[in-house]
């Protein structure tokens, strides 16, 4: 396990990077991570319930005008072929995971989806051409990523960081209003879009030795 906190930039130094080798193991969420997925939701919110939830007033990760089996239908509804095959991936987005695979990284795409989503999720990664060694739709994202030794975990999801730092996975994040207060937390890396969060982690990710 990394030490974590405090210096997340240099404690990479001690992860394996002979030449050849698989160098960070990277995890990526998908839904407000590698797409907007709030006009998704609330598009289906506002379709079967009528209710605005504008994206700027989402400051808290709970959906707070909706019970939990209403989200349960909409996110349900979102992870359809409707959703799924039409998501725009955030520009910069692709490039970077592209770069990142050529830099000998090896990615695994974590979503919170369930298992009848796998095909569609798999067939529009294939579509918007983003590489990936590994899909993994369920529910237990972080202790998979422990398992799979993952290092760095780029997700949205304040209690998904939290828990990344809890078992010494670096967090990273685009921001959003309902990780503003997080991504101010020591070890969090943030930022608005992807090119500025690929050029905030190309320290971690580069050949330039570490300095530590
Ligand atoms: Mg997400």
């Amino acid at each position: 396990m990394h030490e974590m906190l405090g210096a997340p930039l240099r404690v990479l130094s001690h992860t394996d990077r002979r030449a050849g080798a698989i160098r960070l193991r990277i995890a990526l969420d998908i839904d407000s991570t590698l797409h907007h997925y709030w006009d998704q939701f609330s598009t289906v919110v506002e379709r079967r319930f009528g209710i605005d939830m504008p994206y700027e007033n989402q400051r808290d990760w709970g959906i707070g005008n909706l019970r939990p089996e209403q989200v349960a239908v909409v996110v349900a509804e979102t992870h359809s072929a409707e959703f799924v095959l039409t998501a725009e991936p955030y520009p910069g987005a692709i490039e970077t995971v592209k770069r990142w695979v050529d830099d000998g990284h090896w990615i695994h795409i974590t979503s919170h989806r369930a298992d009848e989503a796998y095909d569609l999720t798999a067939q529009w990664l294939n579509e918007v051409g983003l590489p990936h060694d590994d899909l993994h739709c369920s529910f237990d994202k972080i202790s998979r990523c422990v398992e799979l030794g993952i290092d760095l975990l780029v997700d949205d999801s304040p209690v998904n960081i939290e828990n990344a730092l809890a078992v010494g996975i670096i967090p990273a994040t685009l921001s959003h209003p309902w990780n503003e207060e997080i991504c101010e937390a020591e070890g969090v890396i943030s930022a608005a879009d992807w090119p500025t969060l690929a050029g905030l982690l190309e320290p971690l990710l580069s050949d330039r030795p570490s300095d530590s």
